[in-house]
C-alpha cells in the first residue's frame, strides 16, 4: 500500500478514512496532534510546547517536524503510513519533503476528499456525541433512534458549542486560504488524486483503489 496524506475540509471524513486504513490494511496513523499530546510530560520539550500553546501561538514547524521524524523512524519500511494534520500549507509541505528525503521515505499519494460546502457544514452542525461511551451521531446523517439519547447507553447526547455556523465559516475560510495552494502544489507534483466523499463505504472503496500499489 502507498503512503498517504489526506486533505479534506472540516468534517470531510479524514479521521474515519484513516481509521479504516489502519483497521483493514495495517496502516500506521500519524497524527501530529497526537504526537504533540504524547510528548513525555516530564520533558523540557513538553514544557516548551505548553508555554507556546498557552501564549496562543502555534507550535513551530521545527518542533512538529522533529516529532514526525522520530515517529517515522519507528515505522518499518514495509509498513504504510497515513499522515494527519501535517502539512497544512506549502511551507510545511516543503519541510516534509526535506525530512522524507533525509530518512529515505516517500509520500506516495495525496488524497483530496472532495466534499461540497453544504455537506461539510451539515456534518459539522449535526454532530452529536455521547459524553459517557463516546459514541458519535449526526442529526442529519446518522441520527440516534430516540432524538438526543445515546442508542448504546441511554445518556443524553451533547453538541459541542464550537460546532456552530459562524465558527464553521471562519474555519472554512482559513481552510480554503491555506489548502487551495497546497492542493495545487501536490497537483503539480503529480501526487494529487481527488476522491468524492459521500457515504463512508463508497468513499473507502475509492480510497483503497487509489492507495493500492499498482
Ligand atoms: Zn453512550
Amino acid at each position: 500500500m502507498k503512503n498517504v496524506l489526506f486533505i479534506a475540509p472540516l468534517a470531510g471524513g479524514k479521521g474515519t478514512q484513516s481509521d479504516l486504513l489502519v483497521e483493514k490494511y495495517g496502516y500506521v496513523h500519524i497524527s501530529t496532534g497526537d504526537l504533540l499530546r504524547n510528548v513525555n510530560p516530564e520533558s523540557e520539550l513538553r514544557k516548551e510546547i505548553e508555554k507556546i500553546i498557552l501564549s496562543g501561538a502555534l507550535v513551530p514547524d521545527e518542533i512538529v517536524v522533529n516529532l514526525l521524524k522520530d515517529k517515522l523512524l519507528t515505522i518499518k519500511e514495509n509498513e504504510p503510513f497515513v499522515l494527519d494534520g501535517f502539512p497544512r500549507n506549502i511551507e510545511q509541505a516543503k519541510k516534509l519533503e526535506v525530512l522524507l528525503k533525509e530518512i529515505n521515505r516517500t509520500l506516495d499519494v495525496v488524497i483530496y476528499l472532495d466534499v461540497p460546502y453544504e455537506v461539510s457544514l451539515k456534518r459539522t452542525l449535526g454532530r452529536l456525541s455521547c459524553p459517557k461511551c463516546k459514541a458519535t451521531y449526526n442529526k442529519f446523517f446518522k441520527p440516534s433512534k430516540v432524538d438526543g439519547i445515546c442508542d448504546k447507553c441511554g445518556t443524553t447526547l451533547v453538541h459541542r458549542p464550537e460546532d456552530n455556523e459562524e465558527t464553521f465559516n471562519l474555519r472554512y475560510e482559513t481552510y480554503l486560504k491555506e489548502t487551495t495552494p497546497l492542493i495545487d502544489y501536490y497537483k503539480n507534483l503529480g501526487k494529487l488524486v481527488s476522491v468524492e466523499s459521500n457515504n463512508v463505504e463508497d468513499t473507502f472503496a475509492s480510497v483503497v483503489s487509489v492507495a493500492k500499489n499498482d
